[in-house]
């Protein structure tokens, strides 16, 4: 199956990035060895109530970490772990340190919060990945209560109806579902009202330019009243900048995120940042 990947892995990432194929190769090698030897870490992102300045949840980010060359970059290797199917073990061992770290935390004495965990399209092309998931939960004795998984439109729109079912399935159990980077794919609002998510993430590119792009504002506006209208809550990602997170509040956008009130956090930091929150 990856030899037969392979052809396409080198043609696609010449073709779209320029890289020569043989530095291609040496990544993919370095990839596998990244997983056997332990080179992924979890950074975890703090979400945060508009309403209240209260702790909603974290977002945990996949970090790399070459002991030759240091940190690289997720939009770096998540394409090439995608495209050589390295993803699958990936985000198994992502949703496993997940459960982790929340029954660390546990027993350090914090209540129980809610972790969100980036889904590429090819994790739900696995065979039995609901399956995969909750026997991951089962044996982590994590309550799917504590997971949200975040997708983007393109994920959903390649195959709108067996994800359907699948994210049914996932939430009758009790995961939260989420849209990340919403507007910046093409999602036909006729499946967003059928799709049993909880939540919209407004992409951070049109947060970024809110204060000189007047679209960008009209754009968030829109967002968020199609989803207060469609039940859903609304988290702003990338708000950097107190007039950013004013214009948010205003509009009565629920959550947001970024470097404003936290960078992404190592494991270790994220028990300072519990007591910070007063979690
Ligand atoms: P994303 O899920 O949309 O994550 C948000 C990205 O914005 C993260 O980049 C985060 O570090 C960054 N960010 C947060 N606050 C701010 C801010 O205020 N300003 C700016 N400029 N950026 C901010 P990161 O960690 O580099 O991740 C990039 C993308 O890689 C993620 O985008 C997600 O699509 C993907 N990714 C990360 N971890 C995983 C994973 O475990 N599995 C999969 N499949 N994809 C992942
Ligand atoms: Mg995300
Ligand atoms: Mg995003
Ligand atoms: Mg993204």
């Amino acid at each position: 199956y990856l030899a037969k990947e392979r052809g396409n892995t080198y043609q696609f990432y010449t073709s779209e990035i320029g890289e020569s194929s043989s530095k291609l190769v040496e990544l993919e090698v370095r990839l596998r060895k990244a997983l056997d030897q332990n080179e992924f870490q979890l950074y975890y992102q703090p979400k945060v109530s508009l309403e209240s300045g209260t702790l909603e949840g974290l977002e945990a980010l996949l970090r790399w970490k070459q002991p030759e060359n240091g940190w690289v970059s997720p939009s770096e290797f998540i394409p090439l772990a995608e495209k050589t199917g390295l993803i699958r073990p990936i985000g198994e061992w992502v949703l496993r340190t997940v459960c982790r770290h929340c029954k660390l935390w546990k027993q350090q004495g914090f209540p129980p919060i809610r972790v969100s965990i980036n889904l590429s399209m090819s994790q739900f092309q696995q065979e039995n990945w609901v399956q995969t998931i909750y026997r991951i939960l089962q044996e982590e004795e994590v309550s799917p209560k504590s997971i949200e998984l975040e997708l983007t439109e393109s994920t959903i729109m390649h195959d709108p109806e067996s994800i359907i079912s699948m994210l049914k399935e996932l939430k009758s159990v009790g995961i939260h579902l989420s849209i990340d980077d919403f507007g910046t794919g093409y999602s036909s609002l006729s499946y967003l009202k059928r799709l049993p998510i909880d939540i919209l993430k407004i992409d951070k590119s049109f947060v970024q330019d809110l204060s000189e792009n007047a679209e960008d504002a009209m754009i968030i506006k829109a967002i968020i009243s199609l989803a207060h209208s469609l039940d859903l809550k609304v988290v702003a990602e990338g708000v950097e900048q107190k007039d950013q997170l004013r214009f948010l509040e205003s509009e009565g956008c629920d959550m947001a995120q970024g470097y404003l009130f936290s960078r992404p956090l190592a494991a270790e930091q994220i028990p300072a940042m519990f007591a910070e929150f007063g979690w």
